[in-house]
């Protein structure tokens, strides 16, 4: 049975080595100008490290290159197409016809994955592709089971199909929209969306005998949130998903937490295992989403929601509210290493405030279960006397922890169950 590869974001080296430990196959990463999150923080030396990092593993790293350019962006692009081929990008996500022109003039060996920007909905937009030299199509999120059921039984043999399987939905067309640039200068088709469309509105409606007349449509005393999509989350899908023969389970979110990360793909990889191993054991029908949701729901997300994929006629997309969820689990700390002096004593950078006797759950990679703990003894990082707490003052501060397990790896994430002592 073909085993899909889990795809998951890379802001940053770190939260790649985060991924790549809690089970992902590959990572998407760009380059702040040229990829459709220009805050992500991927500079140049970054990604080279990130790629070399990645192949030391046997893992991937597909860098995207998917705005739609201007023709003044062009020289930038061509230097970025040199330089993605010389440090061994395994892949470049792209939408542009010109910019794949230029990967496919300057890099003729280099695979192009043609980026959900490009909104391909149909198997002739699919097949097109593959015609044009694409080696994957990342499908728009707006198609259903059925659409893509079609897709994968009548593509081109050699045409990869990547589809989204959790993160934020866009209320636009996967991103063409100028709702962002409008209202704030930062367009979202050159990658600095200012997600304008999460914002509060306040609706008015005047009477029509008397334009004058304003009228405030509050859904609640704050307003309304109408343009705000919930989050997706096909983790009861996964059975099906493996079965239409996906090759690649896309995870949103460059700019997430390596915490929400952690979460996120620990859980898909934890349900993608399981599910093949049921098949392969002839007991599918036992694939049981519910523990994965229960891990997936404790990091924050809009409200959770199938709705493209099972019917998009479902209404099911709106968060009103414009709340995360209220959440029951915070981000703690990351391990950074183990004290070499001290027995069972790890340095960990910090996310919040920690104190003595705090609720702690160490994320297992390959698992979907925790290690839990309660803070005993906190050292000074710098004095290693005792301390009742410490508070996140600076970015990257860090404390010794004494932790009751053994061999606990780099990058280990350690989340805080809120207000239980
Ligand atoms: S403002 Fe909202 S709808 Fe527009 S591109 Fe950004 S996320 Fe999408």
């Amino acid at each position: 049975m073909n085993k899909p590869e889990l795809l998951a974001p890379a802001g940053s080296l770190e939260k790649a080595k985060v991924a790549f430990m809690y089970g992902a196959d590959a990572v998407y990463a760009g380059t702040s100008k040229l990829s459709l999150r220009t805050r992500a923080d991927m500079n140049s030396d970054t990604l080279k490290d990130t790629i070399e990092y990645a192949h030391s593993i046997g893992k991937k790293v597909y860098v995207a290159l998917n705005i739609y350019a201007h023709d003044e962006d062009y020289d930038e692009i061509e230097k970025e197409v040199r330089r993605l081929d010389e440090i061994h990008a395994d892949a470049i996500i792209a939408s542009d016809v010109g910019v794949i022109e230029k990967i496919k003039e300057i890099a003729p060996n280099m695979e192009i994955h043609i980026s959900t920007q490009a909104n391909t909905v149909s198997l002739h937009s699919a097949n097109f592709w593959a015609k044009y030299g694409a080696r994957r199509v990342i499908l728009a999120r707006e198609l259903n089971k059925e659409n893509i059921k079609y897709i994968m039984e009548n593509k081109s043999k050699d045409l990869e199909i990547e589809m989204f399987i959790h993160g934020a939905i866009c209320f636009a067309y996967s991103g063409r929209c100028y709702l962002s640039k409008y209202l704030n200068g930062r367009c979202a088709n050159l990658g600095d969306c200012a997600q304008s469309c999460r914002w509060q509105y306040n609706l008015t409606a005047s009477e029509v005998n008397n334009p004058d007349s304003k009228i405030n449509v509050d859904f609640d005393e704050k307003g309304t949130y109408i343009f705000s999509s919930k989050d997706m989350c096909l983790i009861a899908q996964i059975p099906t998903i493996i079965d239409m023969g996906i090759d690649s389970l896309k995870i949103e979110g460059r700019l997430k937490t390596d915490y929400y990360l952690a979460t996120v793909v620990r859980s898909y990889r934890k349900a993608i295992d399981d599910y093949i191993l049921l098949k392969e054991q002839n007991r599918e029908n036992e694939y049981n989403k519910d523990k994965y949701l229960q891990e997936l729901i404790k990091v924050k997300t809009r409200g959770l929601s199938e709705f493209y994929f099972s019917d998009s006629n479902n209404q099911d997309i709106h968060d009103f509210d414009g709340k995360s969820e209220n959440l029951e689990y915070e981000y703690g700390a990351k391990i950074i290493s183990k004290d070499s002096n001290m027995e069972n004593v790890y340095i960990v950078e910090i996310r919040n405030k920690l104190s003595l006797k705090d609720n702690l759950e160490i994320l297992v990679p390959n698992s979907i279960d925790t290690l839990k703990f309660n803070i005993e003894k906190l050292y000074d990082i710098k004095t290693n006397e005792e301390i009742n707490t410490i508070n996140p003052g600076v970015k990257g501060q860090q404390v010794k922890m004494y932790i009751p397990f053994e061999d606990l790896k780099e990058n280990t994430i350690i989340r805080r169950k809120k207000g239980v002592k």
